[in-house]
C-alpha cells in the first residue's frame, strides 16, 4: 500500500480550478519532486497534503486513512517553507524547540533532539543567534532543522533553495539528498528547478496548468517524455 495516496484531487480558488484530478501515489521513503513552472499549482498541491488547504474533490489518504480525519498530531508531517518562516524574536535554539515544547514533550528530549539537528545541520555554534544574525543559508538550515526535530515520517519542501545563491544551492541540495539517506523519510520536494528535481528524486511529478502531466524516474522523463510540454520543460531531446 502507498504511504500516501491522493485520489481524484480537485481544487478552486473561487472559479479558478488550481488543481484538476490529481492522482498520485508515493511510497514509504521515496524522494518525490514536484516540477512544472511558476503557477502550475505545485505550492497548492503540497499544501493539500499538509492539510492546509480545503479541497473541492477527491480524496487524501495517510496509510488508508483520510488526512483531514486524522488529528494534526498523526499526520506526521513537517513543512519547510521558501521563506524559511522563522520567528524573529526567538534564538535559532528556541525556534528549534518551538514545535517540540507545544507538544509537551519532556525538556531531556527536546535538547536531545536539539542538538542532534544541529549536529546534522552545522548549526552547533549559532544555536544563541537570532535569525537576523544569520546567513540566508544558515536560516535556511534552521528552517529545515525545526522539521528535523520533529522526526516526521514525511518533509514536505516548498522550493527550500531558491532564496540562496547558485554556490550555496548546490551545497545544501547534496545536503538534503544525504539527509535522506540518513533519516529515512519519505521526502516531497517543491522546485520549478529541472536540475534539482533530476538530481534529488526517486520520482518527479510534472504539473501542466493544475493537471500531472508526467510522473516517472527523471531517466524516464528524459528518455520517454509524454508530450511536447514534458520535454520542453525537462529539455530531454523529443
Ligand atoms: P506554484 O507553486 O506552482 O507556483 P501555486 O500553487 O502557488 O503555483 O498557484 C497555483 C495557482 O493558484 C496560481 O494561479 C495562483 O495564482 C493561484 N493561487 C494560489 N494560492 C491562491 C490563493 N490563496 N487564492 C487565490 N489563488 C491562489
Ligand atoms: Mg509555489
Amino acid at each position: 500500500m502507498a504511504q500516501l495516496s491522493i485520489q481524484g484531487l480537485c481544487k478552486r480558488f473561487g472559479p479558478v480550478e488550481v488543481l484538476r484530478d490529481v492522482n498520485l501515489e508515493i511510497a514509504d521513503r521515496e524522494f518525490v519532486c514536484f516540477l512544472g513552472p511558476s503557477g502550475c499549482g505545485k505550492s497548492t498541491l503540497l499544501r493539500c497534503i499538509a492539510g492546509l488547504e480545503e479541497v473541492q474533490g477527491g480524496e487524501l489518504r495517510l496509510d488508508g486513512r483520510r488526512i483531514n480525519e486524522l488529528p494534526p498530531a498523526e499526520r506526521d508531517l513537517a513543512m519547510v517553507f521558501q521563506s524559511y518562516a522563522l520567528y524573529p524574536h526567538m534564538s535559532v535554539r528556541k525556534n528549534l524547540a518551538f514545535g517540540l515544547s507545544l507538544r509537551g514533550r519532556p525538556k531531556g528530549e527536546i535538547e536531545a533532539r536539539i542538538l542532534e539537528a544541529a549536529r546534522m545541520l552545522q548549526l552547533e555554534d549559532l544555536l544563541e543567534r537570532k535569525p537576523r544574525q544569520l546567513s540566508g543559508g544558515q536560516r535556511q538550515r534552521v528552517a529545515i532543522g525545526r522539521a528535523i526535530v520533529r522526526q516526521p515520517r514525511i518533509f514536505l519542501f516548498d522550493e527550500p533553495l531558491s532564496n540562496l545563491d547558485a554556490a550555496l544551492r548546490e551545497n545544501t541540495r547534496m545536503e538534503l539528498a544525504r539527509l535522506h539517506q540518513k533519516l529515512q523519510a519519505t521526502m516531497i520536494y517543491v522546485t520549478h528547478d529541472q536540475v534539482e528535481a533530476m538530481t534529488l528524486a526517486d520520482k518527479v511529478v510534472v504539473l501542466n496548468q493544475g493537471r500531472i502531466a508526467q510522473v516517472g524516474r527523471p531517466l524516464e522523463l528524459y528518455h520517454a517524455p509524454a508530450d511536447l510540454f514534458v520535454a520542453g520543460f525537462i529539455g530531454s531531446p523529443r
